[in-house]
């Protein structure tokens, strides 16, 4: 079914149309019309299923721009989330005269005044600088018909629940509420009995899936190896972009600078960088400025980043979601990726949650020439799918070659 015959208006359809957008994703059918009859909505759907548009679409449909004070208020965990969101309502009302507000912390009030003063349609805000806001009488929440909330298990994750719920105190109780989550915990199970009426779950059944244009691999290595083969990982691969995932924000720091050390346009994202630092980051990495970017699971969960060729986990993820998270962000909109996982005997159980989770068993791969030293990740293979090799005299052999997958891409590495 085209948007068309979904009930966008004409004006958003021309911003869609613009866009590049032909046909609604699975989630935009089934969320658009729900939304448009004023229902409220549960999405559980993975990032990159187009799920901006599927609660946006609808809203902007349903409002009539020019209001002093937001019809529409759009929650969101972090400020990069914020800032994307932002940018894709602006894209979709291109042709509209919706006022498009942003606000988020860390950054000054000055302009996120101006523009609560000159009068805004939809509000996209992260939660404490709306409640700062709202606290100091700048904002009111008072005429919001539409509220979202967005990766509310990120929020959950990051402490925010109270603060949401307080903002959804400042709105009128007559409201439409959708709600966004990988996953369902209990205390956003709470949330939605509390701010929600009887809504309506979409689960588009690809939760627990990455993405089918993903090719997974994991690589068992002892861990006194790790950069020297993520190193020799990156010397092989014919990548465009990289997403390297660490599980911790020093971590992050140490590889990222060991890239770069070997000469490597490596951009580091964390949450202890500066706004500032944290926005060069991922423009840069956008832009095609950076090759590498280093980051933690906080860029992991939403952020929209196009065409990474290769997701590497430095380390495996702890939670199997994050898993799904990170590797979400290769292979969107059906372009192909490669996930590789380093793999360290301690990560066993990690793992193996892992390929539970996601119902699949991943390929254990080795890097073809690479001097590896022994681990007894090695002798697991040997007792199970033979899928890793001998062991001789404490290294082993490489079996696996990136070269099969050379010229794939055209881009390179450019150095
Ligand atoms: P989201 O899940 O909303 O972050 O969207 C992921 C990516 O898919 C974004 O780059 C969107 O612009 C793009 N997208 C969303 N809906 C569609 C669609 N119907 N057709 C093509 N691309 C889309």
């Amino acid at each position: 079914m085209p948007f068309k015959q979904l009930g966008i208006s004409a004006e958003l359809l021309e911003g869609i149309n613009a866009m590049g957008y032909t046909d609604p994703t699975p989630i935009q059918l089934r969320a658009i019309p729900l939304i448009l009859e004023g229902r409220d909505v549960i999405g559980s759907a993975q990032t990159g299923t187009g799920k901006t548009a599927a609660f946006a679409l609808p809203i902007l449909t349903r409002l009539q721009p020019g209001a002093k004070t937001p019809r529409a208020l759009v929650v969101v965990p972090t400020r990069e989330l914020a800032a994307q969101m932002e940018t894709a309502f602006r894209d979709f009302a291109r042709f509209t005269d919706f006022r498009i507000g942003l606000v988020y912390g860390g950054v000054g009030y000055g302009k996120q005044l101006e523009m609560l003063n000159t009068g805004v349609d939809v509000l996209v805000a992260t939660p404490g600088r709306l409640l700062d806001l709202i606290q100091q009488r700048h904002c009111s929440l008072a005429t919001v018909e539409y509220a979202v909330l967005d990766e509310a298990d990120r929020m959950l994750d990051m402490g925010f629940l109270p603060d949401v719920r307080r903002i959804l105190e400042y709105c009128p109780r007559k409201r439409h509420t959708s709600l966004f989550s990988a996953t369902i915990p209990p205390e956003i199970e709470s949330l939605i009995e509390w701010a929600m009426k009887n809504p309506e779950v979409i689960e588009i059944g690809m939760r627990r899936s990455p993405a089918e244009t993903v090719e997974h691999a994991v690589y068992p290595v002892n861990e006194s190896q790790k950069a020297d083969l993520v190193q020799a990982m990156l010397d092989g691969l014919n990548y465009n972009s990289v997403m390297v995932f660490c599980r911790t924000k020093i971590g992050a720091e140490k590889v990222g600078h060991m890239l770069k050390k070997e000469n490597h346009a490596v951009a580091i994202l964390h949450s202890n960088r500066t706004q500032r630092e944290r926005e060069e980051a991922l423009k840069g990495f956008r832009d095609g400025k950076f090759e590498v970017l280093v980051a933690t699971d906080i860029a992991a969960r939403g952020l929209d980043i196009e065409k990474v060729s290769h997701v590497i986990n430095y380390d495996v993820p702890q939670h199997p979601e994050d898993y799904v998270h990170r590797i979400g962000r290769t292979g969107r909109a059906n372009a192909s990726g490669d996930a590789l996982t380093l793999m360290v005997a301690s990560d066993s159980k990690h793992m193996e949650a892992i390929e539970r989770f996601i119902s699949q068993q991943i390929p254990r791969k080795r890097l073809e020439g690479f001097d590896y030293k022994y681990t007894a990740l090695f002798d697991e293979g040997k007792k199970g799918s033979g899928q890793i090799g001998r062991s001789s005299g404490g290294r082993v052999s490489g079996g696996y070659s990136f070269g099969a997958r050379k010229g794939r891409r055209g881009g390179g590495k450019r150095r």
